[in-house]
């Protein structure tokens, strides 16, 4: 007798097989057959007419200081992922010494738009080594699986101090000795890899660069041997792949002997560069290096609002009675003062922000009901004021005050350089990729790409009307079988009798990625764009029911993975 018997599903399961007809049988939290006629069960669910899929692996979230409090792991639990890997891009929270919780703290908020208030409120902090942080995941119970990555600034910080946070500064050998032992000491513990950032992207919040962003030689060596040593663990980059960056991403894989995973985005200033990436990551592969590039599903963009961390009127004098306001009230307000609309339009103010939002205009879009992730130039809010004989400010204006004041600017500046997806369709088709840039839990106050698994899926395989689409197969095995082979964890990411029963049962044909919104639940009262779905009938860990349709059922099989 099974525990549990999916019936009469379309599997489509993880490895890019045909989708086919079968019947899931789960026993024990593991998948016991895949097939027809498998016998009884407890549970049979009609499957009829729904997708059957592996659960999803997101390897590219900023989960760190939430696992520390929530449980749940919002979003990512409403859309299908039932493994999470953090402590990627360098950044996270341990190891740390007493007393050095602030600077890795900054260093989230500056580079990962986490509210220091609510990492300072919401960790527990009863950890110094990354042992001891382990432990302390360890103590909690998960909707999903998860996995840590030790991050190389809080290394650094670390055996450096307070020299560590600058990155011209360079270890000295003493320092060095202890950065390896105490890399060696995580991936022993069960890090799954050590994760870097050498992009100048990533700042603190007092503006200064990620200490690692220009870690030479021997310290990426000290890294490396650690990885070699150890046996086990990936290394993971974000990098602007700048002069003679990759050789030496490159030359510290050889070194490693392991799995290297580098982001792939396309920037505006060097449009071709991921490309060149993208190659350079081919001829690893072919010279027997285990490179893969992480992509996203969409452009990265930015959402203004007037509840989110930016909105192009908040410099504006006029704007600050309107800012404490509740929503409704300050949209009734901007409703019912036509002299006060027409304040916030016409007189502009002289500052920055003000200018730039002037000249990004031509690349925002009203995110709108139908979200639209792909609009085309001739959407833009300048676009449209040039054609109606309006400004754009008023189209901003309007397009924030829509839905009770709800209403989402989208500002794409990743990925984005051509105006279509042509670019990341690229990326996805490509065999050496994986899905890996949402950043769930991170950039909270404007960013909401933790709901990437369903983006994948629903414009993908079947909504996107601005280019070729992909098939849905191999959609599904980018974000389970290759994400879940970065990490080296066979025990999951395919619909096969004995891995771990992590599975999903999709109404692909109703599932819809629901507006984002600004929620105030974090510690504190915390601020962040929040994005749920629909469509999602079930999710499994490890044979336990943590979603059913659409809604958490409160369970928590999941447990931290030790690499
Ligand atoms: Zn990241």
């Amino acid at each position: 007798m099974h525990d549990i018997l999916i019936q009469g599903g379309t599997v489509v399961d993880g490895t890019g097989a045909p989708a086919r007809q079968a019947d899931v049988a789960v026993q024990g939290g593991r998948i016991a057959a895949v097939g027809h006629d498998l016998g009884a069960a407890h549970r049979v669910i009609d499957a009829s007419g729904l997708l059957v899929t592996p659960g999803f692996v997101d390897i590219h979230t900023h989960y760190d200081g939430q696992a520390t409090w929530d449980s749940f792991l919002t979003p990512s639990c409403w859309h299908g992922v039932t493994t999470a890997v953090f402590g990627n891009c360098g950044v996270g929270f341990a190891p740390v010494r007493p007393g050095a919780k602030d600077y890795l703290i900054n260093l989230m908020e500056g580079v990962e738009d986490i509210p220091g208030t609510v990492l300072a409120e919401g960790i527990a902090w009863s950890w110094e080594s990354f042992p001891e942080y382990l432990a302390a995941l360890e103590g909690r119970h998960y909707a999903m699986d998860i996995g840590a990555q030790l991050p190389h600034a809080a290394l650094r910080f670390y055996a450096m101090g307070e020299r560590g946070a600058d990155h011209r500064q360079q270890p000295n050998p003493r320092e060095l000795d202890q950065m390896a032992a105490l890399a060696e000491e995580a991936l022993h513990a069960g890090a799954l890899g050590i994760t870097t950032s050498r992009t100048t992207k990533h700042r603190a919040r007092d503006g200064s660069y990620t200490p690692s962003l220009t870690a030479a030689e021997p310290e990426l060596f000290a890294i490396a041997a650690a990885l070699r040593r150890a046996g086990k663990g990936v290394l993971e980059v974000n990098s602007d792949f700048g002069d003679g960056d990759f050789e030496i991403l490159r030359s510290a894989a050889e070194a490693a002997g392991r799995p290297m995973s580098l982001l792939l985005l396309q920037v505006d200033n060097a449009p071709e560069r991921w490309r060149q990436t993208l190659d350079q990551i081919h001829a690893a592969r072919r010279s027997g290096l285990d490179v893969t590039g992480q992509v996203g599903a969409k452009s990265i963009g930015v959402l203004f609002g007037f509840e989110t961390s930016r909105n192009p009127f908040e410099n504006h004098p006029a704007w600050a009675p309107l800012a404490p306001l509740a929503p409704q009230a300050r949209v009734a307000l901007l409703r019912d003062d036509p002299a006060l609309r027409a304040r916030l339009v016409s007189e502009r103010p002289t500052d920055a922000l003000t200018a730039w939002f002037d000249q990004a205009f031509h690349r925002t879009f009203a995110l709108g009901t139908a979200l639209d992730y792909e609009p085309a130039a001739e959407h833009s809010l300048a676009a449209r004021a040039r054609r109606d004989g309006t400004s754009a400010w008023a189209l901003a204006l309007d397009a924030l005050m829509a839905d009770g004041g709800k209403g989402l600017l989208l500002h794409p500046f990743e990925n984005y350089t051509g105006g279509d997806f042509g670019v990341v369709h690229a990326m996805l088709a490509d065999s050496a990729t994986v899905m890996g840039l949402g950043d769930a839990g991170a950039h909270v106050g404007l960013i909401c790409d933790g709901a990437g698994p369903t983006f994948l899926l629903q414009h993908w395989a079947r909504d996107r009307t601005r280019g070729p689409r992909l098939p849905l197969e191999q959609l599904v095995k980018k974000q389970t079988h290759d994400t879940a082979s970065v990490y080296g964890l066979t025990d999951r990411g395919v619909l096969a009798a004995g891995l771990k029963a992590d599975i999903n049962i999709i109404d692909f044909q109703a599932l819809n990625l629901l507006p984002p919104e600004v929620a105030y639940d974090l510690p504190t009262g915390g601020r962040r764009l929040l994005q749920r779905a629909r469509g999602y009938r079930h999710t499994f860990v490890s044979g336990v029911e943590v979603l059913r349709d659409d809604e958490l059922t409160g369970q928590t099989p999941g447990r931290l993975i030790r690499g």
